[in-house]
């Protein structure tokens, strides 16, 4: 079949690999260059675990890292780096809860650790009395650009066309027939997916999803003393404070210092095209008081910062799904601020709905698209 992927991220970079690897007539374009910082899939980590508070992810989980690690056999790459990960909050925190009755539910392995347990195995990491830690040793994190430029990578290796720098316009039905319609050119296709992350609803402007952007910042702060307390060998592993609402990793080995962020939502992003204003000084002021109670040994320096996009669902599920009637076209969005983990399985998962494999054994009926019109 001749297939286009639209929007050439995680998902659709993933997406674009697993269609020209079985065969397909595969197409991407991508509006900027592949791995650009624009969008949501770029820089040095993204975190990747098992520990969610709702079983469904934590199964999805099992089924993304089996993909991630056939990707980085295929590419001959490092792009997951296996820390473990702390899930952590106050010991009656309802996700902490939910997320351990979910690693029992999915009969995989954690440990519960108390404050004073954390410092003995983690060093760097201040737990207050009343707070519980859970212990997942398959955390980690992605080298989320290199794994974007793999699947790219591959994608040409088996076969597909890459267009950068093309900004598709419409994608559009008429008479059965599915065109994509660029700033370049119009083509027709057998299928489409459309992966465009942020960009989503200006291609499906009268199906009103309900999709919010958002700006989200991260820091990156200097480590004081005790450097060795903060390396990706165990010692410190990737973190989220299920509480306070903060994640964070260990230093990742090419940025100095070590990346934290807060996960909730930040200002609403009306025009995604216009220039992105950097990292505001009270947001670092935040972090800082905030890493000055739970990492003693860290610094206030900011090494680096960047800012990147959160495309939320009311609640934070994806969408998966063929578009209502456009039946040759498929979409992912939605990832909520937690999608880079799941992306290659997001790109497996839509190139086989598009290309009618029906493979895929678990139920995906949360994330129709018909749950959130
Ligand atoms: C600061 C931050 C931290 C995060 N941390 C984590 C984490 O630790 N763990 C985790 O699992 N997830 C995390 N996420 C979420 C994760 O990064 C995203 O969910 C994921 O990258 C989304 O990928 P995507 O392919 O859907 O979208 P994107 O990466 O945004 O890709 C969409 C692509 O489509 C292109 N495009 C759009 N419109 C068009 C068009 N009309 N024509 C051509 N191309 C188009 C865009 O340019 C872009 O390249 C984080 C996100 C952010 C912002």
């Amino acid at each position: 079949m001749k297939i286009a992927v639209i929007g050439l991220g995680g998902t659709g970079s993933a997406a674009l690999r697993f269609l020209a690897q079985s065969g397909h007539n595969a197409v991407g374009y991508e509006q900027f260059h592949i791995g650009h910082e624009h969008g949501s899939s770029h820089g040095e980590s993204r975190i990747i675990r098992y520990t969610y508070p709702d079983v469904l992810y934590t199964q999805m989980m099992s089924d993304s890292y089996k993909l991630w690690f056939d990707l980085e056999k295929e590419a001959e790459e490092e792009l997951f780096i296996r820390c473990g990960g702390l899930y952590f909050g106050d010991k009656n925190d309802r996700d902490v809860l939910a997320t351990e009755q979910a690693l029992i539910a999915s009969n995989l392995p954690y440990e519960r650790l108390n404050a004073e347990q954390v410092k003995e195995k983690h060093p760097a990491f201040h737990l207050y009395p009343h707070e519980i830690a859970l212990f997942q040793k398959d955390s980690g994190f992605l080298r989320a650009t290199r794994c974007v430029e793999a699947n790219i990578r591959l994608a040409k290796t088996y076969g597909a066309i890459v267009q950068e720098n093309t900004k598709v316009q419409e994608v559009y039905t008429k008479d059965n027939k599915t065109f994509v319609r660029s700033n370049s050119c119009e083509e027709e296709y057998d299928r489409v997916i459309v992966t465009a992350g942020p960009w989503m609803s200006s291609l499906f402007k009268s199906l009103d999803l309900p999709l919010v952007t958002t700006r989200q910042q991260i820091v990156y702060l200097n480590i004081n003393d005790h450097n060795e307390y903060f390396q990706a060998n165990g010692t410190f592993p990737v973190w989220i404070d299920s509480t306070d609402n903060l994640y964070g990793f260990p230093n990742d080995g090419q940025i100095t210092g070590i990346k934290l962020a807060y996960h909730h939502c930040g200002e609403i992003i009306s025009d995604l095209d216009a220039e992105r204003a950097p990292v505001d000084e009270s947001y670092i002021e935040e972090i800082r008081g905030y890493a000055k109670k739970r990492f003693p040994n860290l610094g206030s320096d900011v090494t680096y910062s960047q800012t990147c996009v959160y495309t939320n669902t009311p609640n934070a599920d994806f969408i998966i799904d063929r578009v209502p009637n456009q039946s040759n076209v498929f979409l992912v969005s939605g990832c909520s601020g937690h999608g880079f983990k799941f992306t290659v399985l997001l790109g497996k998962i839509i190139s086989m709905m598009a290309t009618d494999d029906n493979g895929y054994q678990r139920d995906l009926s949360r994330f129709k698209i018909s749950n959130f019109l």
